[in-house]
């Protein structure tokens, strides 16, 4: 536990390790131009495990800035992350997401070296490890939903692999599959499209490890 400077959070290295590819060609036009491999996370002293993951962006999380990263748009993280911040570190701006996909990639700069996450609250983590799957990978975004669904993956899977040292449940592991799962399926149903569900089935996302 970080204390001084009324910090209150933990800070947990989580493996990361590049996935396959699962989704159809041309959803992503540089897949994996980073090998992802860990990401360091601060995780609230009160961590809430609770509140279920919609499609609506999650509270109390930021990535937070490891270094300059002026090419990226920043907010002062201590309005996102209270605590889990000092009063001088930035943090990607929320609606910065996706200028971060594209502008990583652009500079060719490692995601690790820029970003740690920040969260207080296990919807934020599993978000979190949704965008570290964007900020790896770049994409002509033509077909969202597609492109969702292996970032979701990806959250999935580095969620079951780091759950010993998150002290998370299968259980817990399982109700947020499902609600990616449903989010999923909305986002199929707002193109148009009809999602194959296998891609979220539990056995399938763990074998990918
Ligand atoms: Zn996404």
């Amino acid at each position: 536990m970080s204390s001084s400077l009324g910090l209150r959070y933990e800070t947990f290295t989580l493996a990361t390790p590049p996935l396959p590819r699962v989704v159809p060609d041309g959803i992503f036009d540089a897949f994996g131009w980073c090998e992802s491999d860990r990401l360091t996370f601060r995780r609230g002293a009160a961590f809430d495990a609770t509140t279920p993951t919609t499609s609506q962006n999650p509270a109390g999380m930021a990535f937070v800035m490891l270094s300059e990263c002026s090419f990226l748009p920043r907010e002062l993280a201590r309005m996102h992350v209270g605590d889990l911040a000092s009063a001088d570190e930035w943090a990607l701006a929320p609606y910065g997401i996706d200028d971060a996909t594209d502008e990583l990639f652009k500079e060719r700069a490692r995601p690790r070296d820029c970003l740690c996450l920040a969260a207080r609250n296990l919807d934020g983590l599993v978000w979190g490890l949704h965008d570290w799957c964007h900020f790896h990978n770049h994409g002509p975004f033509d077909s969202p939903a597609w492109t969702e669904v292996q970032c979701d993956a990806s959250a999935l899977v580095w969620l079951w692999l780091n759950r010993d040292v998150l002290g998370l449940s299968a259980d817990e592991w399982e109700r947020r599959r499902a609600q990616l799962l449903g989010v999923s399926r909305e986002r199929f149903v707002g193109e148009g499209l009809v999602l194959d569900e296998s891609f979220y089935d539990g056995a399938r996302l763990r074998g990918l490890l």
